[in-house]
């Protein structure tokens, strides 16, 4: 029988759960200050109309969704057949009239949920394999469905703004972002990039502190965390500077 509460108790996951779902919320939320007509209107991504976006995310929640029954059963299913299903399965149903767009929008939503719920606590470490080809513990969709959530919600452009993210969401981006960026730096030539995000103590740098930080080297990018946030996925540079004041070039991509 289906328990009406969480299976899981590592404390990290319970806390990540909790921001997926606000998340989910502010998503759904944004969704539904737009009219029928909006729909139709372009999104704040590059080539992508809302209806595209709209439909990407009610599919990322299906997508995760059998990464999270492929841990509850052993059976493998990934998230998508191939790159090719993935795209096409999102033009299609960017077609979809409006009522659909949002019912596929919530169940897929509820249907991911109800998966995380009832998952139970053993197999949360059972690893699954990410559309990149990443295999992760199934506890990592979690945060894959996080910052999917947060961040399309002002991809909609409907009022969602980083500067409404919580603070440890948007600590959470930069360090993912900026991991991924270390991971790559050698075999991608990027540059070395210090975060300094001016309302935290810390400051974010790019790569691995014990190799030692070349100043010389390196790019500082400031501003508040959300603004950063921002710039980092690729979003925009308002209101982030290099040290020097200057404008900061283009962030590398993220995912
Ligand atoms: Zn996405």
């Amino acid at each position: 029988m289906a328990a009406r509460t969480d299976l899981v108790t590592d404390p990290a996951v319970v806390e990540g759960l909790l921001l997926a779902r606000r998340g989910q919320a502010y998503y759904s939320r944004a969704l539904s200050r737009l009219s029928d007509a909006d729909f139709d209107g372009p999104s704040l991504l590059a080539g992508w109309g809302r209806r595209h976006l709209i439909a990407h995310v009610g599919l990322n929640a299906r997508a995760l969704t059998r990464l999270v029954e492929w841990a509850a059963t052993g059976v493998e299913t990934p998230m998508y057949a191939s790159a090719t299903q993935r795209a096409e399965e999102i033009d299609f149903s960017a077609t979809l009239p409006v009522q659909a767009l949002r019912n596929l929008s919530d169940h897929a939503a509820i249907h991911l949920t109800v998966e995380w719920r009832d998952l139970p606590d053993e197999a949360w470490s059972r690893e699954v394999r990410t559309a990149q080809g990443r295999t992760v513990p199934v506890s990592e969709t979690v945060w894959m469905r996080t910052r999917e959530v947060w961040i399309h919600a002002v991809d909609l452009d409907a009022g969602a703004r980083f500067e409404d993210f919580p603070p440890e969401l948007l600590d959470r981006i930069l360090v993912d972002v900026t991991g991924s960026w270390a991971r790559r730096r050698e075999a991608e030539g990027l540059p070395r990039f210090v975060l300094e995000p001016t309302d935290r103590a810390l400051h974010t740098v790019a790569g691995p502190h014990a190799a030692g930080l070349d100043a010389a080297g390196s790019i500082t990018v400031r501003g508040s965390s959300a603004a950063l946030a921002r710039w980092a996925t690729g979003r925009g540079s308002a209101g982030v500077t290099t040290a020097d004041g200057e404008p900061a070039p283009a962030a590398p991509r993220w995912l």
